[in-house]
């Protein structure tokens, strides 16, 4: 499998219309738009592989993927389905949809409960577990309605960007733990509705109901995987933008942007001692780096403080299985299990771990009834990892093997108790830590979703695309809120900045 299809330009470059900073999704996407718009693209990414989250990697012939597990709002006429189908590329993607009935299961001391995809269907299939909820069942869905109506660039609505009504929500100041407990009181319904924890980025005490919500909405309305791994999304994406004579650099870290006197981006620098002259600069990497490759004193200190002062969600705990042949079944849901009697994340739960887990089968086109993979993720503090901030991949010496393989065995035997068959079909295992999301992605402490928007603060908490520097922006996870959608409505909020977006909206939506 090709996964990479670069080049590596070593000579002068012309000066483009937009560089980019990562080419995670958000960065990507922005790229692929603005290219198909006529701007003149340059993508830049430390890695050698382009993706960030997206990217997928191959150990002994069976694809993992790194981050982008599953996501929704990808069938005939959603978002998602439009937004690629209007790039040129849906059809190129290679997608499993999941069970209709049961796109995940929620454990709950030991219950299991299907969440289905379908509004009605998953109202449904919950009233049958919970047959005297009926009433909050239909609240909790009338809610996760609101939301997905209120998402406007979600529904493809044109506004005007300065006053943006989807970073203003009202739903982002509305706690998602404190909503749930208003409408009922059953206890083991509400951890139900809270059982896509896992995914939300965040403790109990800061989820907002937009984020909550909008999950729960996009992989409603349809929920799917990638096909032998998520990276065909990023060369796609790239492809597009090549494809429109831009330029996607791998091997390059950006490591500091030059001002003119007016406080102006003109160029950026690399770690290969290239610079890449630009009109306009978008960040799709974490903010606190982002302030790193400015001057000092180029932003206003209250900014920078208040940017420095935000709170990064947790990083993960992930299990890359390698099966036995025919050894166990492909299951085409996921299957979401709270270890505790309280399946929300608190802050101060980190000495109970694992405290839940998020386990799948990885779609390939090899598999027919039985997986090749299993991949398990567990939200982890950094705490446990802080010592070896400093140090390099595959340097961390024995302690922290042994630390990894402590970790592993103790979330394996909690799996198990589910799984029981798993553990005679397990050929190896890799695992991942929150230092690997540091490694790959930069993001700090490893956090997976990047900063946590938080209800108790939702102006204070969130970062605007739009900087002091009058030509740079920011964009991915960091910004509007984390995954598919997430990120994506996130990079049209980001260009809408930069260029006539109501009239790109129009395309999306004319698209499929
Ligand atoms: C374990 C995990 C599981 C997830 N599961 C799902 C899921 O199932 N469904 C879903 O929808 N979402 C999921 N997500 C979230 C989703 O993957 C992310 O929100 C999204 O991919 C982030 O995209 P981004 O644009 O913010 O960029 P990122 O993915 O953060 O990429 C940033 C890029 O910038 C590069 N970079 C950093 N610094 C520099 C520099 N100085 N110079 C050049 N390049 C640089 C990095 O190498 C990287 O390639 C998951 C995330 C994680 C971590």
């Amino acid at each position: 499998m090709q996964l990479t299809s670069h080049r590596y330009t070593k000579g002068p470059l012309k000066e483009f219309d937009i560089v980019v900073v990562g080419s995670g999704l958000g960065g990507l996407l922005c790229g692929a738009i603005l290219s198909k718009e006529g701007y003149s693209v340059c993508i830049v990414e430390k890695n050698k592989a382009i993706g960030g989250n997206l990217q997928s990697f191959e150990r002994d012939g069976v694809i993992f993927n790194t981050g982008l597990h599953y996501f929704g709002s990808g069938d005939k006429g959603q978002f998602i389905y439009k937004l690629y189908q209007y790039l040129g590329i849906y059809d190129k993607l290679r997608l499993r949809r999941l069970d209709i009935d049961r796109f995940d299961i929620i454990n709950f001391k030991n219950k299991e409960y299907p969440l289905a995809q379908g509004l009605e269907n998953f109202s449904e299939k919950l009233v049958k577990k919970f047959p005297q909820e009926g009433r909050a069942i239909d609240n909790f869905i009338s809610k996760i309605k609101q939301v997905g109506l209120s998402g406007h660039y979600f529904n493809l609505q044109t506004f005007d960007p300065d006053e943006n009504p989807v970073i203003f929500n009202p739903l982002r100041a509305i706690n998602a733990y404190r909503f749930i407990n208003s409408i009922t009181s059953n206890y083991d319904l509400r951890n139900v509705m809270a059982g896509l924890n896992d995914l939300l980025g965040g403790p109990k005490e800061k989820i907002n109901m937009y984020i909550l919500g909008m999950i729960y909405y996009t992989f409603i309305q349809s929920a799917w995987r990638f096909v032998d791994g998520s990276s065909q999304l990023a060369e796609n994406l790239a492809g597009i933008i090549t494809s429109n004579g831009g330029e996607v650099l791998t091997k390059n870290k950006v490591v500091e942007f030059l001002l003119n006197g007016n406080k102006v981006i003109t160029s950026l620098k690399t770690n290969q001692d290239l610079e890449i002259f630009g009109k306009r600069f978008i960040s799709d990497i974490h903010p606190f780096s982002t302030i790193e490759l400015l001057p000092r004193d180029t932003l206003r200190k209250a900014y920078v403080d208040r940017l420095k002062g935000l709170e990064n969600s947790d990083g993960m705990f992930t299990l890359y299985i390698i099966l036995k042949p025919d050894s166990f079944p492909y299951l085409n849901y996921n299957y979401t299990c709270g270890l505790t009697d309280d399946i929300w994340i608190s802050r101060k739960s980190d000495d109970i771990w694992p405290h839940s887990y998020w386990f799948e089968t990885p779609a390939t086109s090899h598999s027919g009834d039985f997986a090749r993979a299993v991949t398990i993720l567990s939200p982890i503090g950094f705490d446990r990892f802080r010592k070896w901030s400093d140090t390099d991949t595959d340097k961390r010496g024995k302690e922290y093997e042994d630390l990894k393989t402590s970790l592993a065995e103790k979330l394996l035997s909690r799996v198990y108790e589910q799984f029981p068959a798993l553990k005679s079909s397990i050929e190896k295992y890799y695992c991942s830590t929150p230092l690997t999301q540091i490694d790959y992605t930069g993001s700090p402490e490893g956090s997976a979703y990047g900063l946590i928007k938080d209800s108790e603060e939702p102006i204070k908490s969130h970062v605007l695309p739009k900087t002091r520097i009058s030509n740079l922006f920011l964009t991915g996870q960091n910004t509007n809120a984390h995954g598919m959608l997430g990120v994506s409505t996130g990079a049209l909020i980001t260009i809408a900045h930069i260029t006539d977006i109501n009239n790109i909206i129009k395309k999306i939506r004319d698209a499929g």
